[in-house]
């Protein structure tokens, strides 16, 4: 067998031209666009390109973008009255602080500081909170774009057996809830895991998010599985630097039905993910019906 390859990228420019028609709509119906604030502080190399490319994808589809650089040294009281400026601001519909943050900040005092319904990357406790109890809330952008491409691939999810490997607030713990509303029997596997190739192997659904370069071997995989690959690693191959997900994908695309690759699978949907957010929060905060775009 040799798997399908899922085209995380193609997805996510289909969804981008769905969002950019329900915020077209949402400014005709409002008089603004919605509003996505980035906040960066310090000047680390990668998260500089995360907030540029956010910002771009946001006007790109007809978002307003507001970009907020501060320095290393911010400290946190400076940081909280930002997000509490940013919270009473009505033409922000969306904050994100982008993480991780310098050491001496309290990452998780500044999430908690977010208004819960302009809270787009989904990390507050009480979208967490909601996700659990099957209530509606805003979901973390990642978990969020698998949850797409596995309901593009496989349709209804129900009865399934899926196994999510990582157990992180970020990725992991959202995407089990989410396969569990789905009504999949959910394994949710992590670093003390025992006998996780034998896990593996009875799962119709592997969602990877660990962070260790090809770890999910692919003579693990059960025939015909649907295997969504989270994970990014940079290592060197034949002298050449590569990134690579968590899963041996030449071994996995023989054995399952298909596979995200790594890059072109997940990546494309986080950031796509995270604009339907906003477009879902700048509705729900004008009180209009938010359209199913997914
Ligand atoms: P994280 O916070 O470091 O969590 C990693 C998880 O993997 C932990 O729960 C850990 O278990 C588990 N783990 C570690 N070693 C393991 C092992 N040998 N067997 C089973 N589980 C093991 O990472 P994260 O933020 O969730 O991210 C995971 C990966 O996804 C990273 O490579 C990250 O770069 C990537 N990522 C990609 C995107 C994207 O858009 N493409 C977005 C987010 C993250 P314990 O809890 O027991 O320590």
């Amino acid at each position: 067998m040799t798997a399908h390859i899922i085209d995380g990228k193609a997805y996510a420019a289909g969804l981008g031209d769905k969002i950019a028609d329900s915020v077209a709509a949402f400014t005709t119906g409002t008089g603004r666009a919605p509003g996505l604030a980035v906040v960066l502080v310090g000047s680390d190399p990668a998260s500089e390109v995360y907030v540029r490319s956010k910002g771009r994808m946001a006007r790109k589809l007809g978002m307003e973008s507001f970009e907020h650089v501060l320095p290393e040294d911010t400290t946190q009281a400076a940081l909280l009255a930002l997000v509490a400026e940013l919270n009473a601001d009505d033409s922000v519909d969306g904050i994100l602080v982008q993480l991780p943050l310098p050491r001496h900040l309290d990452s998780l005092a500044v999430v908690e500081a977010i208004d819960p319904a302009k809270d787009v990357d989904g990390l507050h406790p009480v979208n967490a909170g909601y996700l659990a109890s099957g209530l509606p809330g805003l979901t973390s952008c990642t978990p969020l774009g698998c949850l797409m491409l596995l309901r593009d691939s496989l349709g209804d999810l129900s009865g399934l057996d899926a196994i999510v490997v990582g157990r992180s607030i970020l990725v992991g713990k959202p995407m089990a809830q989410l396969l569990l509303a789905e009504n999949c029997t959910v394994t949710l596997a992590h670093s003390r895991t025992r006998d996780l190739a034998e896990k593996v192997g009875k799962a119709d659904i592997v969602v990877a998010a660990v962070g260790s370069a090809e770890m999910i071997q692919g003579d693990w995989i059960r025939p015909g599985a649907t295997v969504i690959d989270v994970g990014t690693s940079r290592v060197i191959r034949d002298g050449e630097k590569r990134l690579v997900g968590d899963v041996d994908f030449a071994g996995a695309a023989r054995k399952a039905r298909a596979i995200t690759p790594v890059p072109g699978g997940v990546g494309p949907m986080t950031i796509m993910s995270l604009m339907h957010n906003t477009m879902l929060a700048a509705y729900r905060r004008a009180g209009l019906p938010a359209p199913q775009l997914w």
